[in-house]
């Protein structure tokens, strides 16, 4: 079995918050063992520090028409996070690209009416937008040679991220014997019950 200590879990209340953010039916994830009551799934925490993969390649600079690098980030590589990952997702995301790629800085995003990070022409200093971006990603990606750098940066979560990510890991196989008082049981209570104890 899973050492539960050790994974970091959310305390209840966190996972309260947890559930309300992500609009979780209250069952879920609640399953438990019939006779110690020990639950099957803990939900753990988000590691502190990530590490996203980002790609870097060239694109023509809609303003001056020259070729320029742009950057776009892939997925969170210890396969912890599921939800896909864009470059301003994370709160400490934008800066930490940004200080391998300073093209990719703070502009103002008209259409969002927003100041926030994305990638800029390294001749003419024009916004890409993220849009513009996202389609050429789209393109290359299924080609990852075609990219120039696949570069891996390292990013701190935030306490809310690292709640905000959490993810439910099952921490044993339930039993489900047929005869019985005992619908669900843990594998200490199923070795129990194979013993005729309970
Ligand atoms: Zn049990
Ligand atoms: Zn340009």
């Amino acid at each position: 079995m899973v050492d539960v200590e050790s994974l970091g879990c959310l305390s209840e209340e966190e996972e309260q918050k947890w559930r309300e953010i992500h609009e979780m039916e209250s069952w879920k994830y609640q399953e438990s063992c019939s006779y110690c009551g020990k639950r099957q799934y803990q939900i753990v925490r988000a590691p502190g520090q990530i590490t996203i993969e980002v790609w870097r390649w060239n694109t023509g600079c809609y303003a001056c028409k020259k070729a320029t690098p742009v950057v776009w980030t892939i997925n969170e590589s210890s396969g912890f996070i599921w939800d896909s990952i864009e470059p301003c997702t994370l709160e400490n995301l934008p800066n930490a690209i940004e200080r391998e790629y300073p093209f990719f800085k703070e502009v103002f995003k008209k259409t969002m009416n927003v100041k926030a990070h994305g990638n800029t022409c390294v001749h003419c200093g024009a916004y890409m937008g993220d849009w513009f971006v996202w389609h050429d990603f789209l393109e290359i990606a299924y080609y990852p040679e075609t990219a120039d750098e696949r570069r891996m940066i390292s990013v701190e979560l935030t306490g809310d991220e690292q709640l905000y990510y959490a993810n439910p890991k099952r921490v044993f196989k339930m039993h489900h014997p047929r005869k019985g008082e005992h619908s669900d049981l843990c594998p200490d209570c199923f070795a129990l019950y194979k013993k005729k104890k309970i």
